[in-house]
């Protein structure tokens, strides 16, 4: 659709009603530019979190599908209250749940995904001239039923209605844009003017929390421009797009994940598949393994080290009760005071050397590292949660974050 826009404001821009009527007053400005504009909202504030704290008070083991149905109300809750403001300030808008906009998904209930979007009743109403106000994070799947896209799905939800419509999504944060590095680690940090999808996607599954990664990943593959700027300060955001090769850089940011744990076992049979069984044991209580190494000590023996989410903890433990039942000798070791510190770039595909730049500054600031993991456009390290604030500042100084 010509002269279209997606404009997209999360929890906290539409927290109160004072916060919307400010909003209000951007969507209508930017009314004066382009003819078509949807707005997608999340639920206002923490509203997510607490009707998923009463679905916990309602039952142990409260129904997927009835979750569903309930925390599909938060943004309902929004796109009325937000359109009545609209309303008020003499503009047509009208408020669409994800099914009266068009939005089909499939897969699991909380964990849905977007399989297409019939966008015809939102150009209606926009061919109408009104504001279509769609609220994110919902869809409807084949049964008939509401579903919901994981948290942070309303991120998803603008992108791919602008993926549909041929158009731009601007998301509006609580932050002024994207970072080389989390400001808070780095108070020096700089904000990036653009940054390229691929990169975007690393860092958000590498930790960096500005935007869900899915959505970035739907981005990438339809080519939607996505720019991500402050909901409340009217200032330059960061551009999340295809790079041209003058932009490239070799280090574009870095990224912390502080919720990890590694767990070394220690004289473990070296054999394929007793590896495997370890490995098998560890999927199928569902614990997300990340970064592998594994060092020889003995004929026949390794020292087996991974990483997993801190979360997996009780999850981790099980398994390796059961190995332990299973094998003589083998001793496990788990350590919570760990980080995995990443750096990204896709200039890395090209530029050689990276990597070498990166190894020299560890070690000439002292900083030891566990384990190691690359990507064609990243490499992560596992370090001491002590020389997590060294590594930042070294490697941010070093290339400019
Ligand atoms: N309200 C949902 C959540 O809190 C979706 C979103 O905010 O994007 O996860
Ligand atoms: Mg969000």
């Amino acid at each position: 659709m010509e002269n279209s826009v997606v404009m997209k404001f999360g929890g906290s821009s539409v927290e109160t009603i004072e916060k919307m009527q400010k909003i209000a007053k951007r969507i209508i400005k930017k009314k004066e530019t382009f003819k078509n504009v949807v707005v997608v909202v999340s639920a206002m504030g923490k509203t997510t979190n607490q009707l998923l704290e009463m679905a916990k008070q309602a039952a142990k083991y409260p129904s997927k599908r009835e979750i569903d149905l309930l925390i599909s109300t938060g943004e309902q809750v929004s796109i009325a209250l937000l359109t009545m403001i609209l309303n008020e300030n003499d503009f047509e808008a009208v408020a669409l749940t994800g099914f009266q906009a068009g939005i089909k998904t499939g897969g699991l209930h909380t964990k849905n995904k977007i399989l297409d979007i019939d966008t015809t009743n939102i150009e209606k109403h926009l061919n109408q001239g009104k504001i279509a106000v769609v609220a994110g994070f919902q869809g409807l799947n084949d049964a008939g039923d509401i579903t919901t896209l994981g948290r942070g799905g309303s991120d998803t939800t603008a992108v791919a209605i602008a993926a549909k419509l041929g158009c731009s999504a601007e998301i509006y944060t609580d932050v002024d844009g994207i970072y080389g590095v989390d400001p808070r680690l780095y108070p020096n940090a700089k904000k990036l003017d653009i940054i390229s999808y691929e990169e975007m996607k690393e860092m958000a599954f590498l930790g960096a929390k500005v935007m869900e990664p899915r959505s970035i990943e739907i981005g990438h593959r339809y080519q939607v421009p996505i720019y991500v700027q402050s909901s409340i300060h009217e200032i330059e955001g960061t551009l999340i797009k295809e790079y041209t090769k003058v932009e490239e850089k070799s280090v574009t940011g870095l990224s912390i994940s502080e919720k990890v744990m590694m767990v070394t076992i220690k004289n473990y049979p070296s054999y394929a598949t007793d590896i495997a069984k370890l490995f098998i044991a560890l999927a199928e209580n569902e614990v997300n393994v990340d970064m592998i190494s594994q060092t020889p000590t003995e004929i026949g023996f390794i020292n087996l080290s991974f990483t997993a989410g801190a979360d997996d903890l009780e999850a981790v433990d099980e398994v390796i009760e059961h190995i332990m039942s299973q094998y003589q000798n083998v001793e496990a070791v788990k350590n919570i005071n760990v980080v995995k510190v990443s750096v990204v770039g896709t200039g890395m595909r090209t530029q050689s050397g990276v990597a070498a730049q990166l190894f020299k500054l560890l070690a000439d600031n002292g900083i030891d590292f566990m384990l190691v993991t690359t990507s064609e456009i990243s490499i992560s390290y596992t370090i001491d949660k002590k020389l997590m604030k060294r590594a930042v500042e070294v490697i941010s100084e070093k290339f400019g974050l």
